[in-house]
């Protein structure tokens, strides 16, 4: 990588293999270069949640990990570090501490899981098969904040509800967000009923309440803040990626006859707090570092104001990042059959880049704090098939989709599973993957009088 503005170290060396010999299995999406974080317990138990990290098919346990002692040796950030993470039931306290602690941690972990380990014998007492778990959220999120970074996305949107007038003038200045719900946002597994809302038809006089008729799911990457500003100073682009602990999938589950009824004049908001689903494993900034590209901007578009610009923008401000979406009907699942495609499409089509999300998120004194979330937006691509939610695909819900057996949807149904997954790749290096954002739509509550 001859990109000066991104730094490697041994924990990126594509020669590193595990003692955890799934690691080291072709595409495994958990391999020693990777090291995300998560919140866990054996499936069923009423153990305290806990942090792990995902290596091979396994979880490191990183309580039982400090307690057989295997950090000991380390220095005082990395000690800390673990401390953080394995003295509670989230992340937050490890996401509290700043980047170079992160960096510490990561560099610890890599040591202790690599091949060679001289903690081999002791760890292997603490990994527990990830088949046989079950997650929690991360963490504790305080707030969450939805963007809308995706012009391709932006603009057939757009064209749905303002045929005229798909893209508004401020999106190619301002990177468009809106206060979204954190208390709804659940971990991969999430079911949820079928969202009640007030809709109109178009040739009604008068809206009615009822379950939402064009539920949606929107592919997304997901943003853990980490370390923070204080209120009333912001971060420049500059510092911008110290503040994010990492990256993971969002849906931002979607009733589209709800919003296209009330989101206007101050946007969405019943049509989305409903649910939301993340995939259980963050994945640091600092393991995507090899899959950095260029973030660029059209020569015809404007260019970003000072303030969320930057030369390390302008060389490795994007993730080539693949998303995915699947689709698990529920004959789908009593036939057996396992999830199909919908789409796929790359994070680094982004408009904005996660640092000009954080450095204009505070540019006016707001102030991010460890454990908030904010959502990408829907991520589509510059081809229709890229498309990150029904809407696109179904082109409004005028053509259905139709999957491999036969079924068709126009939008999501009751018993669907959506699944989303990502994954880095980069010829010779390891395949950084990110696990597993699913989640089941389940038939409505009936109406309240
Ligand atoms: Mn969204």
């Amino acid at each position: 990588m001859s990109l000066p503005s991104v730094k490697l170290n041994e924990t990126h060396d594509p020669e590193l293999r595990s003692w955890v010999a799934s690691a080291n299995a072709e595409g495994c999406p958990f391999p020693v270069q990777n090291l995300p974080y998560g919140i866990f317990r054996r499936a069923g138990s009423d153990e305290a949640w806990r942090a792990g990290v995902a290596i091979g098919d396994r979880i490191l346990d990183l309580q039982a990990a400090q307690a057989a002692g295997a950090f000991s040796g380390f220095d005082e950030t990395a000690r800390q570090a673990v401390h953080a993470a394995a003295q509670g039931a989230t992340l937050n306290a490890l996401m509290a501490l700043d980047a170079p602690a992160w960096s510490a941690l990561r560099l610890a972990l890599s040591r202790v899981l690599r091949t060679g380990s001289a903690h081999q014998a002791e760890l292997a007492a603490c990994l527990v098969p990830q088949a046989g778990v079950e997650h929690a959220l991360p963490a504790a999120i305080g707030d969450y904040t939805d963007f809308y970074t995706s012009i391709h996305h932006a603009t057939a949107v757009g064209k749905l509800f303002r045929p005229d007038n798909p893209l508004l003038p401020n999106y190619k200045w301002v990177p468009i967000g809106y206060h979204g719900r954190a208390s709804s946002i659940a971990v991969s597994g999430q079911q949820f009923r079928r969202p009640l809302g007030q809709t109109r038809a178009p040739d009604a006089q008068a809206p009615s309440l009822g379950p939402c008729r064009r539920l949606d799911y929107e592919l997304e990457v997901g943003i853990f803040i980490g370390g923070g500003n204080a209120l009333g100073e912001s971060v420049a682009m500059a510092q911008a990626e110290d503040k994010v602990f990492g990256l993971c999938l969002l849906n931002d589950w979607s009733a589209r006859d709800v919003q296209s009824w009330e989101y206007q004049p101050l946007g969405p908001f019943l049509s989305k707090s409903f649910a939301s689903t993340i995939s259980p494993w963050i994945v640091t900034l600092e393991a995507l570092a090899p899959y950095r590209c260029a973030w660029t901007r059209a020569g015809g578009d404007p260019q970003p104001l000072p303030y969320l610009d930057s030369a390390t923008l302008r060389e490795t401000g994007a993730f080539d990042l693949q998303l995915e979406v699947l689709i698990q009907t529920s004959a789908m699942r009593e036939a057996g059959q396992a999830p199909q495609r919908l789409s796929m499409s790359n994070f680094r089509d982004s408009y904005w880049s996660v640092s000009q999300l954080v450095a204009h998120h505070t540019v006016n004194g707001c102030n991010l704090r460890p454990g908030d979330f904010l959502g990408s937006g829907t991520q589509s691509g510059p081809r229709p098939d890229e498309a990150g939610s029904l809407l696109e695909l179904s082109g409004g819900g005028k053509q259905a989709v139709v999957l491999p057996n036969g079924e068709k949807r126009l939008f999501i149904e009751d018993g669907d599973t959506i699944v989303m997954r990502a994954a880095a790749r980069r010829d010779g290096l390891p395949l950084i993957g990110f696990g597993e954002a699913a989640g089941t739509v389940l038939p409505a509550r009936s109406l309240p009088l």
